[in-house]
């Protein structure tokens, strides 16, 4: 068995655990980086980039957030029942991490909202090929890794942590097993975990959340996240946490387009699979709001549905929500595309010369649909008097041919599981501190509440780095003490 050693043992390479390696090296201590994958940066090479309050970026586009109005938004959201000391620790650490990112040569495009009614702390990482968009957060992720190189983290890839050493109560050290199955000891006077949660793990998503992946619900199931930092922790006598899944509300993407699903992202008619209106479609890029209206449906099911007016509206004017993620202005290629999806077999998309064959195709109740349908066009002819959206994203259900899609609860993974204090200190069911033991990033983040707080986006990613960053330099200031 191979031994090494080092002070601290960071636990994973994802935003949380780089941003800890980073910030203990750059106090001075050695630092072994263990990563499970071939590379660093898990979920947020799919990601976009980071929450930043009152940073220099936003100075710039005169769209500043201030600490202090993010932090009453947040307690206000969750009622109080989350760590404030923790959320506010996070905030005020948070424009420094923008700065501190800039620093090893990150750019930001903007900060950015998500949707109309959130705010712009959403701060997205210029990529390499200098077109911002889904996985420019992996650009973030290679300027972090430079950096911990040249300060000198050895990284030791493919390589699982798997249980930790405890000495007289306190972390000792960390048993890693390689690919080809060698058990490796690092010696620490401190470890950090932070792996990511369990998302990728069907069946104990099925276990702990209900949820049922590829059936009821559709989500980024990355590989390799099967909650083993939590599993560590609660080995070594942390408490645990509730745990949720971070939903969002999907379209299941298998041979659609881009064009198919921004088409599908718009505000129009939103109806159950008993054919009734049950939420205010106004919101519906609130992906978390709607994730959560369309989970408590029958089969946690939401259909979109538009008419060829609207459509076509979209083709010639451009769409009335773009987002970030989808970034599409407007609908060409959307007739093309959503024959294609459903000659490939998608079961999630439909199109129908009327609406009674729209909803039997899709598996609505056709008399209460067509009910619905009548009730919200003349909505769309008045005002909304059921949920009152806006009268501007009002278009009426009338010209054929028709659309829909159907929509379900997903998820970018779980959150939540081991309990830490604003220092990242892992804590014990009597709120003991465990010493030297840290823990970061999704696997500890319970700040939400219920219900993932997408009014500040980028939370997730920043509250990752911050805690990340805060586990290094408490390690430091933790053995320094010891030392002192
Ligand atoms: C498609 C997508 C887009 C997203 N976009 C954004 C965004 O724009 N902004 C935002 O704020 N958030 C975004 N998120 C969420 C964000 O990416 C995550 O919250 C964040 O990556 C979590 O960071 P983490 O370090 O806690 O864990 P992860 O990023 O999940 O990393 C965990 C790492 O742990 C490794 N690992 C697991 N077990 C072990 C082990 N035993 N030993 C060693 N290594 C192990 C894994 O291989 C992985 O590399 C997005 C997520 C997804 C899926």
């Amino acid at each position: 068995m191979e031994k090494l050693s080092a002070d601290v043992a960071v636990v994973a390479c994802g935003p949380a655990g780089l941003a800890a390696a980073i910030s203990a090296a750059e106090a001075g201590l050695s630092v072994i980086a263990l990563e499970k994958s071939k590379r660093t940066g898990g979920g947020a090479n799919a990601g976009m980039g980071p929450l930043g309050l009152n940073t220099d970026v936003q100075r710039r586009q005169l769209s500043t957030v201030s600490v202090e109005k993010a932090f009453e938004m947040f307690m206000n959201y969750t009622h109080w029942r989350v760590d404030a000391n923790l959320v506010k620790t996070y905030f005020e650490k948070s424009a420094d991490t923008i700065r501190w990112l800039e620093d090893m040569g990150v750019q930001f495009y903007q900060a950015s909202r998500y949707f109309p009614g959130s705010e712009a702390t959403w701060h997205i990482v210029m990529p390499g090929n200098g077109k911002p968009g889904p996985g420019a957060g992996r650009t973030m992720i290679l300027r972090m890794t430079e950096r911990a190189k040249a300060l000198g983290v050895q990284f030791m890839m493919e390589t699982a942590g798997q249980s930790l050493v405890m000495e007289d109560g306190k972390v000792a050290g960390v048993v890693a097993k390689t690919k080809d199955g060698e058990t490796v000891t690092i010696g620490c006077k401190a470890a950090v975990i932070a792996t990511g949660g369990f998302g990728g793990d069907a069946q104990m998503v099925r276990e702990q959340t209900g949820y049922v992946y590829n059936q009821d619900f559709f989500g980024f199931q990355i590989p390799g996240l099967v909650g083993d930092g939590i599993r560590m922790a609660k080995e070594a006598g942390a408490a645990s946490t509730d745990i949720q899944m971070e939903l969002t509300v999907m379209l299941p993407t298998r041979y659609l387009n881009d064009t198919v699903r921004a088409a599908f992202h718009q505000p129009n008619l939103l109806v159950n699979l008993q054919g009734e209106r049950f939420f205010n479609e106004d919101l519906f890029e609130n992906s978390t709001y709607a994730a959560n209206a369309v989970n408590i449906q029958k089969g946690r099911c939401g259909v979109m549905v538009l008419d060829d007016a609207a459509k076509q509206l979209y083709v010639d004017r451009g769409v009335d929500v773009q987002s970030m993620v989808l970034n599409v202005s407007d609908l060409k290629g959307f007739d093309e595309g959503l024959e294609k999806g459903i000659a490939a077999g998608s079961q999630y998309v439909f199109k129908a010369d009327t609406l009674e064959e729209l909803a039997e195709k899709a598996g609505i109740q056709v008399d209460t649909f067509l009910k619905t349908v009548e009730q919200y066009n003349h909505y769309c002819d008045t005002y909304d008097a059921q949920f009152g959206k806006r009268h501007e994203y009002m278009k009426p259900i009338r010209k054929a041919p028709f659309y829909a899609g159907k929509f379900f609860p997903g998820a970018y993974g779980t959150l939540g599981g081991i309990k830490i204090n604003y220092r990242t200190e892992v804590m014990t069911q009597d709120f003991d501190v465990i010493p030297g033991l840290y823990a970061a990033g999704t696997d500890t983040c319970t700040i939400y509440g219920d219900s993932y707080m997408f009014l500040l986006p980028g939370n997730s990613m920043g509250y990752c780095l911050n805690t990340g960053r805060m586990a290094g330099e408490n390690i430091a200031a933790y053995l320094n003490a010891a030392n002192a």
